[in-house]
């Protein structure tokens, strides 16, 4: 999952980003609102976290921009905890949700899990396909309860196929999907981490296909 952390604060956004992506996320790390908004413009993200009090162009401005361009992306807000009247307004110009600093980070997660799996439809917390169990928290996938050794990678591949079951997923939304500002990937990785995902996955009874000028489509097996 690729996410957006629009964070002015170093501290804070040093650890919150370490943090995710010690969890499995990778993020783009923006300091200011402007760079947000040209992040958001033009990156496929899963969810943006979004600090309220940014230079440049403050938090309102950039959730208000991103629903005027028609984007559904989830949007969690953070802001002080006794800024009531930023809450109402946050969630009045089309925030999913906010948390007041100071907040744990286990709860942090937890909401974006929630809304992660809202904006992908999901409504369970453990993503179940034929034998296959993939569990978000932990960021582990068994197969008839059998743990399957994958890395993180062959895991952040899995994820969004799953998500996207029975729709064609894109080998560019797989490699933004899996990649930060900091990372760079090329089409060929993504084809050999399918390539192991397929052996690996070949006991459960489901399949990676190859939909031709599309990318790739998660499903069972119908032979
Ligand atoms: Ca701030």
């Amino acid at each position: 999952m690729r996410i957006l952390l629009a964070e002015d604060d170093a501290l804070l956004g040093d650890a919150l980003s370490r943090s995710l992506r010690q969890s499995g996320y990778s993020v783009d790390w923006a300091r200011d609102g402007q760079d947000a908004n040209l992040a958001l413009s033009d990156q496929v993200y899963a969810l943006v976290i979004l600090d309220l009090g940014l230079p440049k162009m403050d938090g309102f401005e950039v959730l208000r921009l991103l629903r005027a361009r028609g984007s559904k992306l989830p949007v969690i807000i953070l802001t002080a905890r006794e800024a009531l009247a930023d809450r109402v307004k946050g969630l009045d110009l089309g925030a999913d949700d906010y948390l007041a600093k100071p907040f744990d980070m286990p709860e942090l997660e937890a909401r974006l899990r929630a809304l992660i799996r809202r904006g992908n439809e999901v409504t369970t917390p453990e993503i179940n396909y034929g034998s296959l169990a993939f569990n978000p928290v932990e960021r582990s996938v068994n197969i008839g309860g059998v743990p399957l050794e994958l890395s993180a990678r062959e895991i952040g591949v899995l994820e969004l196929l799953l998500l996207r079951a029975g729709r064609a997923v894109s080998k560019e939304a797989l490699v933004e999907h899996l990649c930060s500002w900091d990372d760079e990937m090329g089409d060929n990785a993504i084809e050999v981490y399918v390539h192991r995902l397929r052996k690996k996955l070949e006991p459960a009874g489901v399949q990676i296909r190859t939909v031709r000028g599309l990318g790739y489509m998660f499903d069972k097996y119908n032979d």
